[in-house]
C-alpha cells in the first residue's frame, strides 16, 4: 500500500508539474487498475461457491435450529444498533462541521455527465427498495441468483438447503442425505484452502489498486470537497475507533487492538478493493483464525457482507446532509431523521461493491426531494470515501462475529 501511494503520488505530482506526460500517468493509473482487478475478480471466483458450501455446512453443524435462530437474531439486532449508532455519528458531525455550508456549487458540476449511468440502476423510492429485497429472498431460480452472484437469494437458498439437508438426515427416510452435507463440507474445506492460496497475491493486487487511486486522482480532487471528505472521515474514524472498539471490549473483553492486528489482511484488502464482497474470503479466515468458531463465522460474515454497512450507512447520512447544505436548504429535524431512516434502509440494500453506497444514495435523496443527480457533485472523492467505508464495514461485520461469538 505504502509502495503504491508512494509510486503514485509521485508521478501523478510530476504529471501535474510537466515533468512527465499526464497521458502517460494515465496508462501508469491503467495498469495498476488492470493488476488491481485481477485480483478482485481471484477473490470474487471464490466467494458464490465459499459462501455456498460455508452457510450449508454452517447450519447443518449447528444440529439444533433453534441455535440458527438465536445466532441469526442476534446477529441483525447487531447490525441494526451499529449502523443506527454510525448514522447518528455522522449526522452529529454533519450539523457541527457543516462542510456543505459556502462550497462553490459551480466547481462541483463536473461530474454530471459521469453520474447518469451509475444513476440508471438505482431503485426509485423506498418502499420499491423494500419490495425489491423482500423478492430478492426468494429465486425462481437459484443457480441463475448464483451465476448472477446475487448475494440475499443465495444466502436465503442456503440457508433453507442446509436446514433440509439436517431434516431429511434426523428422519431417517433418506440414507443419502448425509452425502449432500459431507459433500458440501468438503467442498468448503477446499475453498477455504484455496483462499489461502489467493490471500498470497493480496501484497500485489493491493499495490495496483494504491497506485491507481493515488496516481489516477492525486490530491486534486480533494481541494473543493475537502471539508466534505473530512466530515465523513472523521465520523468513520469515530465510528471504527471509538464506537466499535468500546462495543467488542464491553462485549466479549478481547482487546481491540489484537483484534484489528489479527485482520489485517481483510481490512487492507477491504480498503484497497472498496468491497466488502469481494474481500469476503479473507474476512472469514482471518476471524476463524482470531478464534471464531466457524458455525459463527459461516453465518454472521455472509451476512454481514451483505446488509451489514455501518461505513455505508454513515456515508450516506453525510452526503446527503452535505448536498442538502450544499444547495443552502436546512433541513429539520425530522427531515433529517428520515435521512437517517432511508440511509439504514439504503445501506442494507447496497450491495458489497466499489461504489454501491453511492448509487444507492439515490434512494435518500428522493426521501427528502433533493435532486437525485446531486450525486455528481460528490463523484469525484467517492472512490476514496468507498475504501474507507468498506473498511469499517468489514471490520463492523468481524465485531459482530465476535459478539455473536461470545
Ligand atoms: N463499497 C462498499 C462495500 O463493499 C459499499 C458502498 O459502496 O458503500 O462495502
Amino acid at each position: 500500500m505504502v509502495l503504491g501511494a508512494t509510486l503514485g503520488l509521485g508521478l501523478n505530482w510530476a504529471g501535474v508539474h510537466d515533468m512527465v506526460d499526464t497521458e502517460n500517468v494515465g496508462k501508469v493509473a491503467a495498469i495498476g487498475k488492470g493488476i488491481g482487478d485481477l485480483f478482485l475478480r481471484l477473490l470474487q471466483m471464490l466467494v458464490v461457491p465459499l459462501i455456498v458450501s460455508s452457510l450449508i455446512t454452517g447450519v447443518t453443524g449447528m444440529g439444533d435450529l433453534r441455535t440458527l435462530g438465536s445466532i441469526g437474531g442476534r446477529a441483525i439486532a447487531f447490525y441494526l444498533t451499529t449502523s443506527f449508532a454510525a448514522i447518528v455519528t455522522g449526522i452529529v458531525l454533519v450539523n457541527i462541521i457543516r462542510p456543505g455550508t459556502g462550497a462553490e456549487l459551480a466547481l462541483l458540476e463536473e461530474g454530471v455527465a459521469a453520474t447518469k449511468p451509475l444513476l440508471a440502476e438505482a431503485p426509485d423510492g423506498i418502499g420499491l427498495v423494500l419490495w425489491q429485497q423482500l423478492q430478492a429472498l426468494i429465486p425462481k431460480n437459484p443457480f441463475a441468483a448464483a451465476a448472477r452472484g446475487d448475494m440475499l437469494p443465495i444466502i436465503s437458498f442456503s440457508l433453507l438447503l442446509g436446514v433440509f439437508i439436517g431434516l431429511s438426515e434426523h428422519s431417517h427416510e433418506s440414507k443419502d442425505a448425509s452425502v449432500v452435507r459431507r459433500f458440501f463440507s468438503g467442498l468448503f474445506d477446499v475453498m477455504m484452502q484455496m483462499t489461502l492460496f489467493v490471500v498470497k497475491f493480496a501484497p500485489i493486487g493491493v499495490f495496483g489498486f494504491t497506485l491507481f487511486a493515488a496516481a489516477g486522482k492525486g490530491p486534486a480532487a480533494f481541494r473543493v470537497l475537502g471539508w466534505y471528505v473530512l466530515t465523513v472521515f472523521f465520523a468513520l474514524a469515530i465510528h471504527a475507533l471509538v464506537t466499535l472498539p468500546a462495543i467488542l471490549r464491553v462485549m466479549t473483553g478481547r482487546q481491540p487492538l489484537d483484534y484489528a492486528r489479527k485482520l489485517t489482511t481483510a481490512l487492507v484488502t477491504a480498503f484497497s478493493t472498496a468491497s466488502s464482497n469481494g474481500t469476503l474470503p479473507l474476512t472469514m479466515q482471518n476471524v476463524e483464525d482470531a478464534g471464531v468458531k466457524p458455525e459463527v463465522t459461516s453465518f454472521v460474515l455472509p451476512l454481514g457482507a451483505t446488509i451489514n454497512m455501518d461505513g455505508t450507512a454513515l456515508y450516506e447520512a453525510v452526503a446527503v446532509l452535505f448536498i442538502a447544505q450544499v444547495y443552502g436548504i436546512d433541513l429539520s429535524m425530522t427531515q433529517q431523521i428520515i435521512v437517517a431512516l432511508t440511509a439504514l434502509l439504503a445501506s442494507i440494500g447496497a450491495a458489497g461493491i466499489p461504489h454501491a453506497g453511492m448509487v444507492m444514495m439515490v434512494v435518500v435523496l428522493n426521501a427528502v426531494g433533493l435532486p437525485t443527480s446531486a450525486v455528481a457533485l460528490i463523484l469525484a472523492v467517492d472512490r476514496i470515501l468507498d475504501m474507507c467505508r468498506t473498511t469499517v464495514n468489514v471490520w463492523s461485520d468481524s465485531i459482530a462475529a465476535a459478539v455473536v461469538d461470545r
